[in-house]
């Protein structure tokens, strides 16, 4: 049923498209580029004879694929199409190598290390030709989801509940979801492609703070300054340094959370300093707030005459607190998985996700995997074996939904944000 030649082709197809987003730029979507794909998708989700195709001026792609059951449940299907701006993102070139061992050697001295391929011997591994990132995250779950689509249309006997598709840009900046309608889109529960391993439900990640804080100081003429000036980037000295040293990103691993400051601009009047904070457990994240608020006041007592503002930010949760609400999701996933023939594990990522910012908002949504491997790297890489699989599994969902949905009618009611 799953093509392995189209699915390729599909992606090779989507890959051409450099769709690099942008992290410094204030609109939506962040690059214009990225609306060439967005509306080859729009195309493509009409030829797959999903309804109400539309794209909206941030540049969201979304369709509905009507039911042919009587089953109730709404499944939302998201990728995003933008690539990650980190390293060269276009024009692409994507090549296919069968495997049988070693390195895999591209251009400019860039090469896929055995160690990385031991997992794929004898698989279609798919690469660019070193010189750009290849975008298998995430056009490797756009082309599943359409592969996906392509079969429920070729065999009208299978079948599934009304599908809501969705395509967004700018996840890669960190604002897939910022003008994401979870009421517009209509799911009752969502799915995003965008992981790695076919095997993975992502169910957990960090709950996040993004902290803005801003210090105003006392300012004099350096000539006269004795006794009188208090410098903003002094004060911003002292608050880093009662952070503690061992908690940053790069002493953290595993399920510790940490403090990061990550840009920090001003002058002796005033400073402004973005801060991230995480932690997997949310009464700890919520400590490490505190913590800062404490800073900022312990400052503010010592040098009465300075101000200092923070913004908490808050940015998503980890889901794993809003799947205890409806543990048969992460079950129903994983029996789809198995039917795979793959053994299905929960696993946890240090950052977002898409999905972890639409579970907060009411959508629950894990992540599933969608291949790619060595992400935002020229190295990055998928097999299309494993590209089937992923596939395998987006339609073991819906089989499993239509057979057990009818059950958990009254807890589909409870959680959807569409009821
Ligand atoms: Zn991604």
């Amino acid at each position: 049923m799953i093509n392995a030649d189209r699915l390729k082709e599909t992606f090779f197809e989507l890959v051409r498209y450099d769709t690099g987003s942008d992290p410094k730029s204030q609109t939506s979507p962040s690059t214009k580029k990225q609306l060439a794909l967005a509306e080859v998708l729009v195309k493509k989700l009409k030829e797959l004879g999903l309804e109400n195709v539309s794209l909206n001026k941030f540049g969201i792609v979304q369709g509905t694929l009507p039911e042919n059951s009587k089953q109730k449940v709404k499944i939302g299907f998201i990728a995003h199409m933008d690539t990650s701006p980190d390293v060269a993102t276009g024009p692409v070139s994507p090549l296919e190598h069968k495997y049988v061992g070693g390195d895999i050697d591209l251009k400019n001295d860039v090469k896929i290390a055995a160690e990385d391929l031991k997992k794929f011997k004898k698989q279609t591994i798919l690469t660019s030709d070193g010189t750009t990132l290849l975008g298998a995250d995430d056009k490797a779950g756009v082309a599943e989801i359409l592969e996906m689509l392509q079969v429920l249309k070729d065999h009208s006997n299978i079948k599934h509940p009304e599908l809501k598709i969705a395509f967004t840009p700018d996840e890669e900046v960190g604002r897939g979801t910022e003008h994401f309608d979870i009421k517009e889109f209509g799911a009752d529960i969502a799915y995003t492609v965008d992981g790695s391993a076919p095997t993975d439900i992502d169910t957990e990640t960090f709950n996040a703070f993004n902290p803005q804080i801003t210090i105003t100081g006392v300012t004099v003429h350096t000539g006269y300054a004795y006794h009188k000036m208090i410098s903003a980037v002094e004060i911003a000295n002292q608050f880093i340094n009662e952070l503690p040293k061992d908690e940053t990103p790069s002493e953290t691993k595993e399920k510790e959370g940490y403090f990061h400051v990550l840009t920090i601009n001003g002058s002796p009047e005033k400073v402004k300093m973005d801060m991230l904070v995480r932690d997997f457990n949310y009464q700890r994240a919520q400590k490490r707030i505190a913590f800062l608020h404490s800073i900022c006041e312990d400052l503010e007592r010592r040098y009465p005459q300075i101000k200092i503002e923070m913004k908490d930010n808050e940015k998503y949760h980890n889901m794993n607190e809003k799947f205890a609400a409806f543990p048969e999701m992460i079950e129903l996933t994983k029996q789809a998985i198995k039917l795979s023939g793959l053994t299905p594990k929960e696993t946890y990522v240090r950052g977002g996700t898409d999905g972890a910012e639409l579970t907060l908002r009411g959508l629950l949504t894990p992540n599933l995997g969608a291949g790619g491997e060595n992400f935002h790297s020229l190295n990055e890489f998928v097999s299309l074996e494993t590209m089937v699989k992923c596939t395998e599994n987006l339609l073991n969902i819906i089989q499993v939904w239509i057979e057990k949905a009818d059950k958990l009618t009254d807890k589909i009611k409870k959680i959807s944000p569409c009821h």
